[in-house]
């Protein structure tokens, strides 16, 4: 772990391994930390943030800017080691450890432009002010599918608002991100400033953890009713960023060749194992065999591999309780009459045989009260329905309990504007690849959450305002 900027151990002295899910291997041990490491670490982050809040907002951001340029440096260094633990291709853990380093600058650029309001009162010996102030201590749990960016999105903002973190990855994702939280301290982050606790017994204890003041959960919709039961005593702010099943449609008028491309990267990215991933496709009937021809053609060039290996496209699922999960959808459909189109099963051969493979699957006829359309799939598994028009893709759409992301793809403006006016989600996007950008603010809504991450938004959440009069005496 990493508690005031030094390599810990757990106060009981435990720890357990981390494995590869693409080979079986041991990759590391670590500390099994629980709530006596988590109170050293908040009292750690208590002391530090006392400092780091007086700092210059100007010299907060110049910190952070250098400790985020040390970071990128070491992309080539920690990308193989996300890899191993967590199972993505070499490029897509090179894409994550670079998001990482380039999140924290982006809020490093806002840490001097906190901005508050002067307000003139009724009488003329007193005017107000509402100014913002940081929190204190807040906590950052961190699911397994995109463990760095993911961290970065809590980290950063609180950080650059002055605040500082206890953040506790996935068990079963931790040795990236204690490098890269390393390479920020290495960089000049002060000691204390964002510390990391590692174990499943860690999750709850900061939760419920009186000095830490806020906590950003990502991860499934159970986890984050859970927290919000446990936070409540407390009267903690919680942000929650949980499952979905992202709607995508696709009407009769849309460019064929660009929804397929970013279809497929919305579903097969990562495994298919991310929050934002087009998890159920609408399209309308004139076009659904042109538009299953191409992501036909896309999904036989996502080879599974080691994601060590260069010709590597796909790597494998996380954890073989995932992979049961997805086949267990995948077979529940094919029981209520769906049909595979494309892939199915597992990837035979050598080096298929120790790690968690499976193939990209896509999957026609499948009604809507299948588990591929009722719960979250997180997997490289699409189930593809046929709609006659709009309303009946609306509607479809929206017949699920998450809103988390969702798209569209047509050429026609009216049609594009009634799916963003209508779509249930904390998100849209008309004719583009579901993309997350640190500009825009991100969060879901119905059970995928509440709360934002990124853009100022996010900055804003991790800051308090208070009221202020002054006399003029
Ligand atoms: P998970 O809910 O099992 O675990 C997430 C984190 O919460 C882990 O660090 C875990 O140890 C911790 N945790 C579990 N129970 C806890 C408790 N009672 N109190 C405090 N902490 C607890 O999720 P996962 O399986 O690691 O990740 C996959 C899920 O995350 C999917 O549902 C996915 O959609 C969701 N997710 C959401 C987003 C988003 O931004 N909305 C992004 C990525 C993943």
């Amino acid at each position: 772990m990493i508690i005031e900027g030094e390599r810990a151990a757990a106060a009981s002295g435990q720890t357990y391994q981390v494995v590869n899910p693409a080979t079986g291997e041991v990759v590391d041990e670590v500390p099994n930390g629980g709530p006596e490491d988590v109170d050293r670490a908040a009292r750690a982050a208590e002391k530090a943030q006392k400092g780091w809040a007086k700092l210059a907002p100007a010299e907060r951001a110049r910190i952070l800017h250098k400790a985020a340029a040390h970071m990128l440096d070491k992309v080539e260094e920690i990308a193989p080691i996300l890899t191993r633990e967590q199972g993505k291709t070499l490029l897509e853990s090179r894409i994550e450890a670079r998001r990482f380093g380039e999140n924290i600058a982006w809020f490093a650029d806002l840490a001097d432009k906190i901005h508050g309001e002067y307000v003139s009162l009724p009488d003329t010996t007193t005017y107000g002010l509402v100014i913002r102030r940081p929190i204190g201590v807040t906590g950052a749990i961190v699911p397994w599918n995109f463990p760095l960016t993911l961290a970065a999105n809590k980290v950063a903002p609180s950080v650059a608002a002055g605040n500082a973190v206890v953040l506790k990855p996935s068990s079963t994702t931790p040795l990236a991100t204690l490098r890269c939280i390393e390479a920020l301290i290495e960089g000049g982050l002060p000691e204390g400033v964002v510390n990391v606790v590692l174990g499943p017994g860690t999750g709850e204890a900061i939760v419920t953890h009186p000095r830490i003041r806020k906590v950003a959960l990502t991860g499934s919709t159970p986890t984050g009713k859970q927290v919000m039961a446990k936070a409540a005593p407390h009267l903690k702010k919680i942000v929650l960023e949980l499952g979905g099943s992202d709607p995508c449609i696709v009407l009769e008028d849309a460019n064929l060749d660009e929804a397929a491309k970013a279809i497929s990267v919305g579903r097969f990215f990562n495994c298919g194992q991310a929050c934002l991933a087009i998890k159920r496709l609408y399209v309308q009937e004139g076009v659904v065999d042109g538009l299953l021809e191409r992501l036909v053609e896309r999904a036989k060039k996502l080879k599974p591999g080691n994601g060590m290996e260069r010709d590597s496209r796909m790597g494998p699922m996380h954890t073989e309780t995932q992979r049961a999960e997805v086949e267990a959808q995948v077979q529940d459909a094919l029981d209520r009459g769906a049909r595979i189109v494309y892939g199915g099963g597992r990837p035979e051969g050598d080096g298929y045989d120790r790690g968690y493979f499976v193939n990209p699957t896509i999957l026609v006829d499948v009604p809507d009260d299948s588990r591929m359309v009722t719960e979250e799939v997180f997997g490289p598994a699409l189930p593809v329905m046929t709609i006659k028009d709009l309303d009946e893709g609306l509607a479809r759409a929206n017949d699920s309990p998450f809103g988390l992301g969702s798209s569209i793809w047509t050429a026609d403006m009216k049609a594009a504007r009634r799916a963003v006016d209508e779509l249930e989600a904390g998100y849209t996007w008309v004719n583009a690849l579901q993309i997350a950008h640190d500009e825009l603010p991100f969060g879901g809504t119905k059970e995928s959450g509440f709360g934002k991450e990124h853009g100022i938004e996010a900055f804003h959440q991790y800051t308090e305002q208070k009221s202020v009069v002054y006399g003029l005496v």
